[in-house]
């Protein structure tokens, strides 16, 4: 009788997407009981390290989670790697279901020549830096040079130019993370090129992050005319996010108001959006210097999947400071999860690992990293569904332990856990670093630090 018992339904990853399933199964089956697994000391993934500090609404999804993890039928367990601590097996063995939520913490390369000089760094690992991700804060980021250039057209571009080209006393406020602060009050950038290797049409930013850009005090938008040209004929028939979108560029670089004009007259500092270029090489000695961009052209019917084609053309930019914002990936945390590394993400159907009965996989890890919290929210329900339904169906064997098997593992290899109760008295903790400075929070930076406080 393995479908009778009490449905364990381990989670990896402790982000939005591990959060939102875990709620879900909760609701939908009254006698499963959800154990999250997390490599971190602390919980809520991307909320965390990834969302902007200046943009502390995104982040009242930990609410919600918070009111998860507070549920008796769930547990936080902090502080532990899966594929290291451990293992897909060990996990398989002790639960019913084991959901993959443990997203895409790598980045994509551009594959050119100079990509490993000084300063050229991915914008995942200086998002990293100036959030507080631990493995990120001795990142070697050279402020001291007047231009940037920022390879890619998405809201992670956006953020990072943002945080670059914004006045250090509204950074001040935020929970951006101290020596990011230290770094970038010392900071000479003032022009930042934001590239894309297509056009006005396929930028893969939101109107939100965009008019911040526009609205950045002491920071002029430089846009230039003949990208332009013509696109308010077209402007009718795109569907609606992207009319605005368009639009909104599309006035800012044609028909800007007296009153914009006006302020950017005296802006100290500017940014422009590139397009239709991609990298072709990266100059310098030691450090970075310029790069070459191969001028595209855009191909297809439907304007808003055009595709660029690389022409013989090229041109030479300058620069001090090269950030590559081309997207994220996830890596194989451990050999028994089937992975297909061309799209860098877990092959699936409806959330049902292929070939392996009782294995899921929902959030980044599934999808690539595209949308927005609440993308990975609605697939993440979906997911939990899927799970709820298959220990319905008796599909699931319910007679595993659950966690007191991994807790055996976990104590013979001196491996110590922090509860969510424990991770309260971090956060408590920072919350208080933060009200001395002015700030939300003063997030901890180092593991062993964390881990110290959490058992305070
Ligand atoms: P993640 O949030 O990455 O969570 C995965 C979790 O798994 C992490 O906690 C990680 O530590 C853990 N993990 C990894 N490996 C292991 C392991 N081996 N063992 C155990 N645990 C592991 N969306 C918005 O709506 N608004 C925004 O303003 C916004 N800003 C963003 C800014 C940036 C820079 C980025 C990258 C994304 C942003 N997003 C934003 C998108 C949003 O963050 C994602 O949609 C969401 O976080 C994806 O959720 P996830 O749970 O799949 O992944």
């Amino acid at each position: 009788q393995l479908t009778t018992g009490q449905p364990n339904v381990c989670i990896v990853g402790a982000g939005p997407a591990g959060f939102y399933t875990a709620q879900q199964i909760l609701k939908g089956n009254p006698n499963a009981v959800v154990d999250i697994y997390e490599k971190l000391p602390v919980p809520f993934g991307l909320v965390r390290y990834g969302v902007a500090p200046d943009h502390p609404e995104v982040k009242n999804v930990i609410n919600t989670f918070t009111q998860t993890a507070s549920k008796d039928r769930c547990t936080f367990i902090g502080n532990v790697t899966i594929g290291k601590d451990i293992s897909i097996a060990d996990l398989q063995k002790a639960y019913s279901a084991v959901v993959l939520s443990y997203g895409a913490d790598n980045d994509r390369l551009l594959g050119v020549p100079g990509e490993n000089l000084k300063n050229v760094i991915s914008a995942r690992s200086f998002v990293g830096w100036y959030n507080g991700l631990p493995q990120d804060i001795d990142l070697q980021v050279n402020l001291d040079v007047e231009k940037a250039v920022i390879i890619g057209h998405g809201n992670v571009a956006l953020d990072v130019a943002r945080i670059l080209l914004m006045p250090i006393d509204l950074l001040k406020k935020t929970d951006i993370s101290q020596h990011s602060l230290d770094a970038l009050s010392k900071s000479r950038i003032k022009e930042v090129i934001v590239i894309g290797r297509r056009g006005p049409l396929q930028v893969a930013f939101t109107i939100k992050e965009l008019r911040e850009m526009i609205r950045l005090p002491d920071c002029k938008p430089v846009l230039s005319q003949a990208d332009f040209i013509g696109v308010d004929k077209l402007i009718q028939d795109l569907p609606r996010p992207r009319r605005r979108l368009t639009e909104l560029m599309y006035k800012t670089c044609m028909e800007p108001t007296d009153k914009d004009v006006k302020l950017w007259k005296t802006a100290q500092k500017s940014w422009s959006l590139s397009f239709c270029m991609s990298p072709l090489e990266i100059f310098g000695d030691k450090d970075v210097t310029g790069l070459k961009l191969g001028i595209n052209k855009l191909q297809g019917e439907d304007l808003v999947k055009q595709s660029a084609i690389l022409t013989d053309q090229t041109v030479d930019m300058s620069c001090g400071l090269v950030l590559r914002s081309i997207g994220y990936k996830s890596i194989v945390i451990d050999p028994d999860i089937p992975f297909d590394t061309k799209s860098g993400t877990i092959p699936n159907k409806d959330s049902r690992v292929e070939g392996k009965p009782g294995m899921y996989c929902t959030g980044w890890v599934s999808t690539g990293p595209v949308g927005v919290i609440l993308t990975t929210m609605n697939q993440a329900f979906e997911t939990g569904k899927t799970v709820v339904k298959d220990i319905n169906d008796g599909i699931l064997d319910l007679t595993k332990p659950g966690k007191s098997d991994i807790f055996n593992i976990l104590n013979s290899k001196g491996v110590q856990t922090v509860s969510f109760k424990d991770w309260e008295n971090i956060d408590q903790f920072e919350v208080k670093q933060g009200e001395d400075v002015g700030k939300p929070r003063e997030k901890m930076v180092d593991i062993s630090q964390m881990v110290s406080v959490a058992k305070k």
